[in-house]
């Protein structure tokens, strides 16, 4: 703990006590590094300073401050739980482990470390950083994939927490692995415990944690169509539960692996040519992308947008609109 105080870094989130506060900057920071989460958590806390500006903003307005973030059921389920809270808790806030864990988008890792920042509850948050920590430094070998040794480390957790400082002690350990006991060359020379470390002690830093479940990557095969009159373009709202749901794409056409891409597959009376193409990585998807670009009239534009089910838009207006990343990237472009 000494060393927490005397290391911890100056983080908007950290001189909080407000559990709203804690609660956006633990969703924002699920798979998302300080660095870059820190400019959406000072960008959220501007825009809707309270749950009840959360609540009742729409959920296009929260897609789009989250754009560029990704997995974006986090800003869907933190929008629905703002709500919740707002419109059936009377805004308040639940103030204990197992109440934040019926909040949706709220797992046992976000509930504890909401609980024991804001509320002072003594229940451990273990993210990954944290496994890492005690995995190496009581020289665990149980492989951290399997619920039961996830189950394993809570326990151990809720004996070795500061009874005092829980919500501290917590950010230690997630702070000790994100700044020292790194994945790979961590910096033990400077670590706080390295006195008492198994894993250094042993020569097993290399070893631990132990993860043997591999995540499978699938690919997928996007083509995306810009159709335009030269002011207005095409585009449709992803309702569908997939990636990027409710956000707004130039039309999209899926593919399979060994599908061949042509133009007459989709609209044979226009000439659309190929203009870009890019790798998109998500957790669990490989996305294989391509953008298509087509000139049409405005006449023809109508009645493709009926063919497509696609709204037409003017490019001020899809400005406004949440759109996923490699959509962003490649409107950049073209301005
Ligand atoms: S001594 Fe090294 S391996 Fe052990 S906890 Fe510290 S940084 Fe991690």
């Amino acid at each position: 703990m000494i060393w927490f105080d005397q290391n911890k870094r100056n983080l908007p989130w950290r001189h909080e006590s407000d559990p709203y506060k804690i609660w956006l900057s633990e969703i924002i920071l699920q798979q998302t590094r300080v660095a870059q989460g820190m400019g959406y958590y000072l960008n959220f806390v501007r825009t809707f300073p309270t749950i009840q500006d959360l609540a009742n903003a729409s959920e296009q307005e929260v897609l789009r401050l989250w754009q560029g973030l990704g997995y974006y059921s986090r800003a869907r389920n933190l929008h629905f739980t703002a709500k919740e809270i707002w419109n059936e808790r009377n805004g308040i806030f639940p103030n204990n482990f197992q109440d934040l864990l019926n909040l949706k988008g709220v797992g046992e890792y976000t509930a504890a470390a909401i609980a024991s920042i804001a509320f002072q509850e003594a229940v451990p948050a273990i993210d990954g950083n944290a496994f890492r920590v005690m995995a190496r430094y009581f020289n665990i070998n149980l492989d951290i994939s399997q619920p039961k040794t996830r189950k394993y480390f809570f326990e151990l957790g809720k004996e070795i927490i500061h009874p005092d400082r829980p919500g501290d002690f917590n950010q230690a350990f997630m702070e000790l692995g994100a700044t020292v006991c790194l994945p790979v060359n961590p910096k033990c020379e400077i670590c706080p415990v390295n006195d008492s470390c198994e894993a250094l002690g042993r020569n097993k830093i290399k070893e631990l944690p132990v993860k043997t479940k591999k995540t499978k990557v699938s690919n997928r095969y996007f083509h995306f169509l810009e159709i335009s009159d030269g002011d207005n373009y095409l585009m449709v709202q992803r309702t569908q539960k997939d990636v990027w749901m409710n956000l707004f794409t130039f039309p999209l056409v899926e593919l399979k692996e060994n599908e061949v891409w042509s133009s007459n597959l989709i609209l044979p009376e226009i000439e659309l040519e190929k203009k870009q193409e890019e790798i998109h990585i998500l957790s669990h998807q490989r996305l294989n992308i391509q953008f298509y670009q087509a000139k049409v009239s405005s006449k023809q534009l109508k009645i493709i947008s009926k063919e497509l089910n696609a709204d037409i838009f003017p490019m001020k207006a899809i400005n406004e609109l949440p759109i996923p990343r490699p959509m962003e990237k490649y409107l950049m472009n073209k301005i």
